[in-house]
């Protein structure tokens, strides 16, 4: 069957954009469907959260082409502190000692999203936006997928549709894909500092019984902010006015960066675990947030979507290059295969540093300040935990090798 299009991405934010760069080259015929105009995502709140990139994410940026750019409004993280309040242990972790420039870099979601789908958009893709998904259905010849465009109705089928569309992902939902969720009861807020005594490029992770709170390095001697708390305590802090909001950020900060004043609006995000129960259905997969949304405490999200975006890229080019078809199930079956640990690993990880840094009965709290001791003096183990928190541990220093 001749369909309209080889591939169809649902969803146009990060995950969406970078792999329609990825397989820019592919041959494919791809059409890119995207819910949000560019100034409603331009203006839209969550833009304003700080994205820490694992130095193996700016390689796989690198291979698409975007890095160069995005680097220029990038920070580096040179060290990372990670403490307990009200507890000893304490760990850091520092780029020297690893033999590279940056740990990792800090960013703003808005910088890089825009560029990356500017970039996307002057591919040979055909872009629907602002259109809405709203049905999908498959055979075993091809997906049929339905679209709201300006009150119209839209039929166009390919032979592999990419879900691509975020944590309330309506694809996954039309795919009839069950999904875990956790609720942590908890609320991120993302605001923006000032310190009186500068970041030094060092990203703070300090964990406390209500939430994690990140201090992340950004332009000039500003910080972004991702402050977790539970969710009536962050709804009351975003209420507060700015000396209060303030006085309880530094009370649990601490004065390691000097005093802080508030220099961005404050903005509030629920923050839970969505874990679909598989990534892919009869001509379909999802990637990104729409398979995995996670509690942004250890910064792993688009890192992780963005492995699985390029680790389908190479498999799509092999695919198409040994003239096999896209959809088939044994295809999709092997890219589940290929990007199952990876999921495992980060979400497990992420879940439990969540659930054991939130927890103050005494045989936890001594168990984490130990470990936290333990790995800021053996430097074989903290080597490696330096190497994963840089996103290169085991297979994934494979993926951004090939330039797209
Ligand atoms: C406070 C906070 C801090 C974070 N910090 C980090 C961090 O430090 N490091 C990190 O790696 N990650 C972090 N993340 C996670 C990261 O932001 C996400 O993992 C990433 O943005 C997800 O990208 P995505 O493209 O999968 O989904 P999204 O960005 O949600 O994009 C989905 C797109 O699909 C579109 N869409 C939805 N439904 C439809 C439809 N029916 N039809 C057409 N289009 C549709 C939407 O409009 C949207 O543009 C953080 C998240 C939060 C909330």
């Amino acid at each position: 069957m001749r369909c309209d299009y080889d591939l169809i991405i649902v969803g146009g934010g990060l995950a969406g954009n970078c792999l329609a760069l990825a397989l820019k080259d592919s041959g494919l015929r791809i059409a890119l469907i995207e819910a949000e105009t560019p100034a409603e995502r331009e203006h839209a709140p969550i833009g304003q959260r700080a994205l820490a990139l694992a130095y193996g994410s700016t390689v796989m940026l690198a291979a698409l082409g975007v890095w160069e750019t995005i680097k220029k409004t990038a920070t580096p993280i040179k060290h990372i502190h990670v403490s307990d309040q009200g507890h000893f242990g304490k760990t850091r972790l520092s780029a020297d000692k690893e033999g590279v420039d940056a740990l990792g870099y800090v960013i703003t979601a808005r910088h890089i999203e825009s560029h990356v789908s500017e970039q996307a958009s002057k591919t040979a893709l055909t872009t629907y936006c602002p259109a809405r998904v709203v049905g999908l259905m498959s055979s075993d010849e091809a997906a049929y997928v339905n679209l709201n465009v300006d009150q119209q109705s839209v039929n166009l089928t390919a032979k592999l549709v990419i879900g691509a569309d975020g944590g309330q992902s309506t694809v996954r939902q039309l795919l009839a894909i069950e999904q875990k969720t956790t609720d942590y009861f908890q609320k991120a807020i993302v605001t923006t500092v000032r310190s009186s005594l500068g970041h030094n490029n060092v990203a703070y992770e300090r964990f406390t019984a209500e939430g994690p709170l990140a201090v992340l390095p950004a332009t000039g001697n500003h910080s972004s902010v991702v402050w977790t708390r539970t969710t009536e305590h962050a709804d009351d802090l975003i209420q507060r006015s700015d000396a209060d909001f303030l006085a309880e950020l530094q009370n649990c900060f601490g004065f390691r960066m000097g005093s802080l004043q508030l220099v961005g609006p404050r903005f509030a995000f629920p923050v839970n675990l969505i874990r679909a129960e598989k990534m892919v259905q009869r001509r379909a997969i999802i990637v990104g947030n729409a398979a995995h949304q996670l509690h942004p405490v250890a910064g792993q999200g688009f890192n992780l979507g963005l492995r699985d975006v390029l680790q389908l890229a190479e498999m799509l080019i092999e695919q198409v290059e040994n003239e096999g078809d896209i959809g088939e199930p044994a295809f999709l079956d092997s890219y589940a295969k290929a990007r199952q640990i990876d999921h495992d690993k980060v979400i497990n990880f992420t879940d439990g540093l969540v659930r054991v840094f939130s927890n103050d009965w005494l045989p936890v709290t001594i168990s984490r300040n130990t470990a936290l001791i333990l790995l800021d003096h053996v430097n074989s183990v903290k080597s490696l935990v330096t190497q994963h928190a840089m996103g290169l541990g085991g297979r994934l220093q494979r993926l951004g090798k090939r330039r797209y």
